[in-house]
């Protein structure tokens, strides 16, 4: 018997007929299902019940970790905070040392500048001193060849130099003695000068100016007590002259030859002027007057 022939056997048989109860014993299958499944769900809530302390251990665990791990990171972040000012501190303190050292470089320059504008100033001194040092030996040199010229001994223009300050200090005594007189004439209410030096002590006020620094040969008095000629170096030619005789002489300077006119000035000594009597009057005559 092969395979047809059993299918064509199976398709000629009876079609069989399902129980009765085949129908509520399938429905009872399935709730037998139902309540298989229920049984299911009750044995998970049993081990959920069963293992809950230790899945709330591990869930607290789990927490505390995740708390663990958010504290280490919050921590890790502080740290890197704090590492940033600390960089920071070390970017200033290398910022700080190179600005010490550019001060000290800066203080340097200003201290080379300063050395180099002290230098400049010498250099400028030491060439005026060098331009004064040959000025000073040309002038020199031109001393030694005009004294050389002159043929005169190296302190000769020194002497004459002195012999002219003594010049003029005659001059100006025989200035206070004209002014004087002329003093002693208002103050008297006359129209003459007085005939002698004594005469107007009080107007000279010193008999010490009556000697010329030129006349080595007097002294001068201390006072008018012990006053003579020894110790006057001028002559009054003209004692008790009028005042209306301005061309007159009134005193004569017996060194130099300076006199003191009646109108006040004084004339110095000249090659070309004497002074002569005329007339009876002491007067100053030019040589080539007759
Ligand atoms: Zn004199």
């Amino acid at each position: 018997m092969n395979d047809s022939t059993i299918e064509s056997m199976l398709r000629r048989a009876p079609v069989p007929c399902p129980p009765a109860a085949l129908l509520y014993r399938l429905h009872a299958d399935v709730r037998v299902s139902t309540a298989k499944t229920n049984v299911r769900e009750s044995s998970f809530l049993h081990l959920l019940q069963r293992w809950w302390p230790v899945i709330s251990c591990l869930v607290i665990g789990v927490t505390m970790a995740s708390g663990k791990f958010t504290a280490i990171a919050k921590l890790r972040h502080e740290n890197e905070s704090l590492r940033a000012p600390t960089a920071q501190i070390d970017n200033l303190r290398q910022k700080n040392a190179e600005y010490q050292q550019l001060t000290a470089t800066v203080s340097e320059v200003k201290r080379l500048e300063a050395n180099y504008s002290e230098l400049q100033a010498l250099k400028a001194d030491a060439a005026r001193l060098r331009l004064a040092i040959a000025e000073g030996e040309k002038v020199k040199a031109d001393n030694q060849r005009l004294l050389s010229e002159l043929r005169l001994p190296p302190d000769a223009l020194g002497q004459g130099l002195f012999s002219k300050a003594k010049s003029a200090r005659c001059i100006n005594t025989l200035k206070r003695i004209v002014v004087a007189a002329r003093i002693w004439a208002t103050e008297n209410n006359k129209d003459v000068f007085p005939s002698s030096f004594i005469a107007m002590k009080d107007e000279l006020s010193t008999p010490k100016i009556l000697v010329c620094s030129s006349d080595e040969g007097k002294i001068a008095a201390p006072d008018w007590e012990g006053f003579t000629e020894a110790n006057n170096s001028y002559e009054m030619l003209s004692p008790g002259v009028s005042e209306l005789e301005p061309q007159v002489v009134y005193v004569r300077c017996r060194v130099h030859g300076h006199v003191a006119m009646v109108d006040g000035s004084v004339q110095a000594s000249k090659r070309s002027v004497s002074v002569v009597q005329k007339d009876g009057q002491w007067i100053l005559l030019e040589q080539n007057e007759n």
